[in-house]
């Protein structure tokens, strides 16, 4: 199964890309992470792309879909893939669908102040990785991470003012592409609101739906 997972940063596509790439054996692609290892490995994609990433706005189609496509057409890919935070414009979109015809995109909607809300209270563990959010999940000790105890840190495009520029960037540039999956019959739609086993049991139901017809 190949499956693109849609939705604004903080609606919960890592998380249920995570979960998804289990149940399907699935290899999970985020672009995100992938972008930010190259910014911590200070590589030269790194050094170009730190600005872009830190204001809240898009790295360019062309060196994005480059990288997609290198790893979608590799072995690691064969038994089929989730991609988490790709495509992020119309451009991207139709780029994939002349890499590869995917199964379905499953958009999971989630309201601008539920968003601003969720990822301005984010807190990250520099070291091992683990999510926290200041009202909602917190660390036992304030600021320290429960499982390695790490100092937790805020990611730089969680601040408030590039949260906004990325809600933004979402409706402006990701949004029409919900349009482009629709008019190829190929959208799934999930209210992002509800806790991470509701959403996941709605995106299995609609994927459910699709194998038996
Ligand atoms: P994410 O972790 O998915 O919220 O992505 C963090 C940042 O990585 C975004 O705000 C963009 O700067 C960059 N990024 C990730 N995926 C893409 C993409 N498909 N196209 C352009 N920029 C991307």
């Amino acid at each position: 199964m190949k499956l693109v997972l849609l939705g604004i940063s903080g609606a919960g596509k890592g998380t249920q890309a995570k979960i998804l790439a289990g149940q399907y054996n699935l290899k999970h692609i985020s672009t995100g992470d992938i972008l930010r290892d190259h910014m911590e490995r200070k590589t030269p994609i790194g050094l170009e792309i730190q600005h872009i990433m830190d204001t809240g706005n898009l790295v360019s189609d062309e060196l994005i879909i480059s990288i997609v496509k290198d790893i979608i057409s590799s072995p690691q890919c064969e038994d089929g893939y989730i991609l988490d935070g790709f495509p992020r414009t119309l451009e991207q979109a139709k780029a994939l669908s002349k890499i590869d015809d995917i199964d379905k995109a499953i958009y999971i909607k989630v309201e601008d102040e539920v968003i601003i809300e969720r990822l301005t209270g984010r807190l990250v563990c520099p070291n091992c990785g683990q999510m926290y959010h200041k009202i909602n999940f917190p660390p036992k000790k304030p600021n320290i991470c429960d499982i390695c105890g790490s100092p937790l840190v805020q990611r730089e495009d969680d601040k408030a003012e590039t949260v906004k520029k990325r809600v933004k960037v979402f409706h402006d540039l990701t949004e029409p592409i919900i349009g482009y999956y629709r008019e190829i019959g190929k959208l799934i739609e999930v209210n992002g609101k509800g806790d991470v086993n509701e959403i996941n049991n709605e995106i299995n139901e609609a994927l459910k739906k699709i194998s038996k017809a």
